[in-house]
């Protein structure tokens, strides 16, 4: 089984972590930048852990032989802090790096003016850089959380196809199928997705446009559980091919949109690209 995690925070995990996962047959994935847990003061801290993710996390992942991508944005959370809001004029600089393949974290927490104002600022700077963008739901009033999302996206001219909106369950999926966005969704312990729940809604809205990530943070988390759900889907009766599509070709398909996946020759068995002029086409 050939897993590409498209949501894992690495920062917060452990060596051996990386070493697990190799173990499980993932190979590449993608660091979304996130909120740290303790609040950043000034926009260096931005500079700083935006280097990392485009500079130490690869050369950790690689030692594994796992291909690790990024997306860099400033979280929903800390637009609201006017300390943090001028690393909205440092993205550009980071947007143009190799291994940076979407604009994200972005989206909402609270839903204030302030998220409004960085939410668009960012789907702007991913149509100007041809990137796709990944979007945060709120964990607090999830349902009007993803429908305002929704009108951001809509408003802001970006292809529904190049965006993502994660953090999905059975409650907002229905609306996200339905507006030609990737539908999301992250495989926690206890709270948010489970792989049964996962293969329940697989089952009912089929394997297109569909992004399933371990989301792993600082948290109770398991950077496994991509692999617990794509044995899930075996034992409930999907094919192996039905696997490879959701855990590997459909994260492949979405970041690929950026030009700038780098698979080393993994893309598919047999070292070429399936749906190579997407990949390609970048824009
Ligand atoms: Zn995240």
């Amino acid at each position: 089984m050939r897993i590409f995690d498209p949501h894992i925070h690495m920062t917060s995990r452990t060596t051996d972590d990386y070493e697990r996962m190799a173990a499980a047959g993932v190979t590449a994935l993608v660091e979304p930048a996130f909120w740290l847990g303790q609040p950043r003061t000034n926009v260096g801290s931005f500079t700083d852990y935006f280097d990392g993710l485009v500079g130490w996390e690869p050369f950790r992942a690689g030692q594994f032989g796992i291909r690790h991508h990024c997306a860099i944005a400033l979280n929903p959370k800390e637009a609201n802090d006017p300390r943090c809001r001028a690393v909205l004029e440092l993205l550009p600089r980071y947007l143009d790096k190799d291994g940076v393949v979407a604009v994200g974290e972005i989206g909402y927490d609270s839903m204030t003016a302030e998220e409004d104002a960085a939410f668009a600022a960012q789907l702007a700077l991913a149509v100007a850089h041809g990137l796709p963008a990944l979007v945060h739901t709120p964990h607090r009033d999830k349902v009007r959380g993803t429908e305002r999302s929704l009108a951001m996206v809509k408003s802001s001219g970006i292809d529904p196809r190049r965006v993502v909106l994660d953090h999905l369950n059975e409650v907002t999926v229905e609306s996200v199928a339905g507006s030609g966005c990737w539908m999301g969704f992250s495989i926690y312990p206890e709270t948010k997705m489970s792989p049964p729940r996962m293969v329940a809604l697989l089952r009912e809205y089929g394997l297109e446009r569909i992004l399933i990530n371990s989301a792993a943070d600082w948290g109770r988390s398991d950077p496994l559980l991509t692999r617990r759900t794509g044995e899930a889907m075996l034992a409930a009766g999907f094919t192996d091919d039905d696997v490879d599509r959701v855990l590997w070709r459909n994260p492949v398909e979405f970041y690929g949109q950026s030009g700038r996946l780098d698979l080393g020759g993994q893309e598919s068995p047999d070292g070429t690209f399936e749906g190579n002029s997407i990949l390609r086409g970048g824009s």
